[in-house]
């Protein structure tokens, strides 16, 4: 028997969030005949809406799609490639055949609204300069805009993203503006884009089961230790010749190998609605607003982004400055950073930390003061859950010593935008390839020399941990000071 799963062998991926989804239906491509996903979310019914009952953060609304990548070539290159599929799906659903539930012909899931990276300098950053550079080396100088450079500036109004260079009128407003703006980002409608890549997957003979009876209950193993199946909550036994986790931010309790290369951390996501009649919603809108990031690596007091209205008038922000940890005890003398969500039991979380709802208020107080006037108000709130690896590359590899068993996760808070090709590289590894992309995903252990992007495993001492945390009162969702608002109105 070869090393390698080979076409007819039974494949079981656990998780239909992007690594799962991405990952199935590149193996149908490219012929393999006895594929299963898991998944303890019951996607059909939720329909990926966060809104509506799921807590994975590829249950989203929205999520930032850029090529720009500063030093991270291989990013840049993977990059390029999805957006090439990302319009192959807004083509495929123009043509209206085929089309899942809940996604119409009208509908255009990537949209290229541009991504504006703003510093809280006057001096390009060392990120944004090399993004320059490797672009210019790909050929995509003109897709970067420097905002304060005229040539640059032209260029973008010409291409028609004028509207994208100070979105929030920073010049008009007398304040201190840089950024880079890449013309080619935008973004995703990210329930739309998993429930059609799911419907592919399931159109090209993958087999789905969703639900709570399909949560992971343990393996299968043969009388070696090899995994040679899954069980699941509902009593039943998936046989597999090779068993994939893409359980995200779940995948440490299922993997508890990994605990030393990734961890769970919360990110915190906050949103407005502007009612479609209110004056704002068009200036806000996919064709007047860009996708933003705001200071990204300047630690606590960055690390926010946001993206244009949708069409419920849901304005999210988000902030990753700090990453939030939920530290529990295993038992042993360390402990597990693990998700806790709005839907998650027996216990819930609805609201941010009070440091990170006041970084979103203040950032819109001084860059959109017209939120606050118009009498609008944070409406609602989300924690969600990154696995964060420990120098942000994902982990696509086997597990070390268990047969049989393969892991695709480590999002780190970029795997979104792969989600059209990710799964080629997995299924590479599946078929026993190496090197390019993949060397930077293996297994792998954070050398003595080497200095952690993430700092893993702080437990419950550590001052992201959430239990050090005050979380917001309901007085601080009100921006800029507005009186009278009313409990009612908020979620
Ligand atoms: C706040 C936030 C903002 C982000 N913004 C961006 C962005 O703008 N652009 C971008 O590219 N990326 C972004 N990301 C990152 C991106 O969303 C993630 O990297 C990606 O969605 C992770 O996908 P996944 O498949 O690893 O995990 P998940 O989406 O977590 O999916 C895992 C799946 O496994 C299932 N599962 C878990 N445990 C079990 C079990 N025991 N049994 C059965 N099923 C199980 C879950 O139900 C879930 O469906 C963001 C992430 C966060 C948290």
């Amino acid at each position: 028997m070869s090393a390698f799963a080979q076409p007819s062998d039974p494949i079981v991926i656990i998780g239909a969030g992007v690594f799962g989804l991405s990952t199935a239906l590149h193996l149908a491509q490219r012929g393999f005949k006895d594929v299963t996903i898991l998944d303890k979310q019951d996607y059909d019914e939720f329909k990926y809406s966060y809104l509506e009952g799921c807590d994975a953060p590829s249950a989203d609304m929205n999520k930032i799609i850029r090529a720009a990548y500063g030093p991270e070539t291989v990013y840049q290159d993977l990059s390029f490639e999805a957006m090439d599929l990302w319009r192959s799906y807004n083509d495929y659903i123009a043509a209206g055949r085929d089309l899942p539930a809940g996604i119409s012909q009208r509908d255009e899931i990537w949209v290229n609204s541009g991504n504006l990276q703003m510093c809280g300098q006057m001096d390009l950053p060392r990120f944004e300069r090399l993004s320059i550079e490797n672009m210019r080396k790909a050929g995509q100088r003109h897709t970067q805009v420097v905002v304060t450079e005229k040539d640059d500036v032209d260029r973008a109004e010409k291409a028609g993203f004028g509207f994208a260079v100070d979105p929030f009128g920073r010049r008009q407003r007398n304040k201190p503006y840089q950024a880079l703006l890449d013309t080619s980002g935008g973004f995703v409608y990210a329930d739309k884009a998993c429930r059609l890549v799911l419907h592919l997957a399931r159109r090209a003979g993958v087999k789905t089961v969703l639900g709570q009876e399909a949560e992971f209950a343990g393996y299968h193993e043969d009388a070696q230790g090899n995994i040679t199946g899954v069980k699941t909550v509902g009593a039943k036994t998936y046989p597999a010749r090779l068993v994939v986790v893409a359980c995200g931010s779940w995948t440490q309790q299922i993997v508890p190998d990994m605990d030393d290369l990734c961890e769970a951390t919360g990110g915190s996501v906050a949103v407005v609605q502007i009612p479609k009649t209110h004056e704002l919603y068009e200036r806000f809108s996919p064709h007047n607003f860009p996708t933003w990031t705001y200071k990204m690596r300047d630690g606590a007091e960055g690390g926010l982004y946001g993206f244009p209205v949708d069409e419920n008038g849901y304005f999210k922000i988000g902030y990753r400055g700090t990453k939030y940890t939920n530290p529990r005890a295993l038992g042993t003398e360390k402990d597990r950073s693990v998700p806790v969500t709005r839907w998650s039991k027996p216990d819930s979380i609805t609201r941010i930390p009070s440091q990170a709802l006041n970084r979103i208020r203040s950032f819109l107080e001084e860059f959109i003061p017209e939120l606050g006037e118009a009498g609008l108000h944070i409406t609602f709130t989300r924690l969600c859950w990154y696995n964060d690896s420990f120098d942000n590359h994902f982990v696509i590899d086997h597990v070390p010593r268990k047969k049989g068993l393969m892991v695709a996760t480590g999002g780190s808070g970029h795997a979104f935008m792969f989600l059209p090709n990710i799964g080629k590289y997995v299924v590479d590894k599946i078929e026993g390839k190496n090197g390019g992309a993949l060397d930077y995903w293996k297994w792998r252990h954070l050398e003595p020399s080497q200095k952690a992007v993430n700092v893993l495993g702080e437990g419950r001492q550590s001052t992201r941990a959430l239990q050090n945390h005050r979380l917001y009162q309901d007085d601080e969702l009100v921006l800029g000071g507005t009186a009278g608002l009313s409990k009612k109105s908020r979620l």
